[in-house]
């Protein structure tokens, strides 16, 4: 690896999110071997022919070369972040557990939020930011019933005390007997878990397909990134290609929807596009 081996996940709100490439195995080369082996052939340099071979396997899906390499990582991310990225099966996980550990607790608190898409259910405005000044009445309506006058906190404090109080009560828990796999129920979903994770490189191109599109929530956004930037210097020219056909499709589908689901239309459309045969390259 050429840069630093961790990409910081959220560094305007902390110095602990990251994703840290640990190994990996096999290289654009590796790809090419891979998909000559066929022919009983094998080469370790990478040429031009090369390059247009990596590129019309990822044209033409011929996936299983992508399965020859594999890279492994350490996540720390909160909660619901893992949550979503351990959604993706083709990922060997092993993650810290707090039936073994009370140590290190630590907690994603942003200073800033973004406010709730008005007609896209999963989406989020990423460009309007917001901290609010919200009255609240500390723990429970009882004291409200007790006439107790709500106070006007920041919501990124009212985060932080939440936090720390949750933090209080499971070290009380464990203080007084209560046993760890039963007291991290009250840790909050903003809390920080870590973990490693194996992929090989077809499955997460496929990973990166799902989770670097704007349907994503950015912190999960985040992560898929970060593994773009680690796989862009171990596999170059897979990634750019992955890169290029990644494009092209979302191009395509495009025009598909423009032209209303017409497919006839759509075929003249692409029998018109210039396509470069190069079926040649393989052997
Ligand atoms: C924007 C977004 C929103 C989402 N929202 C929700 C949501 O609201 N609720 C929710 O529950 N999930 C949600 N998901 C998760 C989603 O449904 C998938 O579980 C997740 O993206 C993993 O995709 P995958 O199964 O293709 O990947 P992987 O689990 O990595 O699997 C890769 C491929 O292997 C094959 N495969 C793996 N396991 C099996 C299997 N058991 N049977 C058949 N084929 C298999 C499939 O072809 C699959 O595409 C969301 C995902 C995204 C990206």
């Amino acid at each position: 690896m050429n840069e630093k081996n961790t990409i910081l996940l959220y560094p305007e709100c902390d110095q602990i999110g990251k994703v840290e490439y640990i190994d990996h195995m096999g290289d654009d080369a590796a790809i090419v071997d891979a998909a000559r082996a066929s022919l009983g052939l094998e080469n370790r340099g990478m040429n031009e022919k090369d390059i247009k071979l990596i590129n019309y396997l990822m044209e033409n899906r011929h996936t299983s070369p992508f399965e020859q390499c594999e890279v492994k990582f350490r996540f720390v991310v909160p909660l619901f972040v893992a949550r979503q990225h351990m959604r993706h099966r083709t990922f060997s996980f092993n993650e810290l557990s707090r039936r073994y550990t009370a140590e290190d607790i630590k907690f994603f608190e942003p200073k800033e939020f973004r406010t709730q898409h008005k007609s896209n259910l999963q989406a989020s405005n990423q460009q309007e930011l917001i901290n609010p000044v919200i009255g609240y009445v500390p723990y429970s309506s009882k004291s409200e019933n007790m006439g107790w006058r709500p106070v006007e906190y920041k919501f990124s404090d009212l985060l932080s005390c939440y936090t720390t109080e949750a933090l209080k009560l499971y070290n009380l828990a464990l203080d007084n007997g209560i046993c760890r796999e039963q007291a991290r129920m009250i840790l909050p979903q903003n809390m920080y878990t870590t973990y490693i994770g194996k992929c090989n490189l077809h499955n997460l191109f496929h990973f990166l397909n799902l989770r670097t599109t704007e349907h994503v929530q950015l912190e999960m956004r985040k992560v898929a990134f970060a593994i773009q930037r680690f796989i862009e210097q171990l596999f170059p020219v897979a990634t750019m290609t992955w890169a290029y056909w990644k494009n092209i499709n979302a191009k395509t589908k495009k025009v598909f929807e423009l032209l209303g689901k017409d497919e006839k239309r759509l075929n003249q459309m692409i029998n018109t596009l210039e396509t470069e045969n190069i079926n040649e390259n393989i052997s």
